[in-house]
């Protein structure tokens, strides 16, 4: 019902289009499949979602740290920077992040400012250290929002093993 009024602005036709209730397996399914699509595209095997405040799909995005030469571009900064240029920061305040990986601090930090107040991973920082290895920032999603205010909640794992097929494949391909 709101997407009429968006319907003259380009750049939200997709996000209104998309504007639809999701489930939290459902949610997670889109955030693994744009970890294989980022993966295809030679980045970090890695995927998110935001659902906003009511539940709707707002959007998708996935790393894009080789494409964009940008060590900050993980999925969920990519999210959060794309979500405020096409849907403005109201769209976040309120909303739910889906992460095929368990954010690291630097996006724990980003989704806490920008307002998103729940967060659901899929595949564990322990779980990326051993599949993946490499550079590791051990800090816990949960333990970095603990105590916030106002409070975040941390979700996860779900669908784990979905989202470890994409590591392992990730991994065969370092
Ligand atoms: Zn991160």
């Amino acid at each position: 019902m709101h997407a009429v009024e968006r319907i003259d602005v380009p750049g939200q036709l997709k996000a209104a289009s998309l504007r639809m209730k999701l489930d939290d397996t459902t949610a997670m399914q889109l955030a693994i499949a744009a970890s294989r699509r980022a993966l295809a595209a030679g980045n970090r095997p890695y995927g998110a979602v935001l659902l906003s405040a009511a539940g709707e799909l707002l959007l998708e995005a996935g790393n894009r740290q080789a494409t964009d030469a940008d060590c900050t571009a993980h999925a969920e900064m990519v999210l959060v920077r794309e979500a405020t240029v096409r849907l403005g920061t109201a769209a976040l305040r309120g909303g739910t992040v889906f992460a095929s990986g368990e954010p690291c601090a630097m996006c724990a930090g980003a989704l806490f400012w920008a307002g998103v107040r729940r967060v659901v991973f899929a595949a564990s920082n322990p779980l990326m250290a051993e599949l993946l290895g490499g550079e590791l920032l051990p800090a816990r999603c949960a333990d970095v929002l603990a105590g916030t205010t106002p409070p975040v909640r941390v979700e996860g794992p779900l669908l784990e093993h979905e989202a470890a097929e994409v590591l392992r494949e990730a991994a065969r391909r370092a």
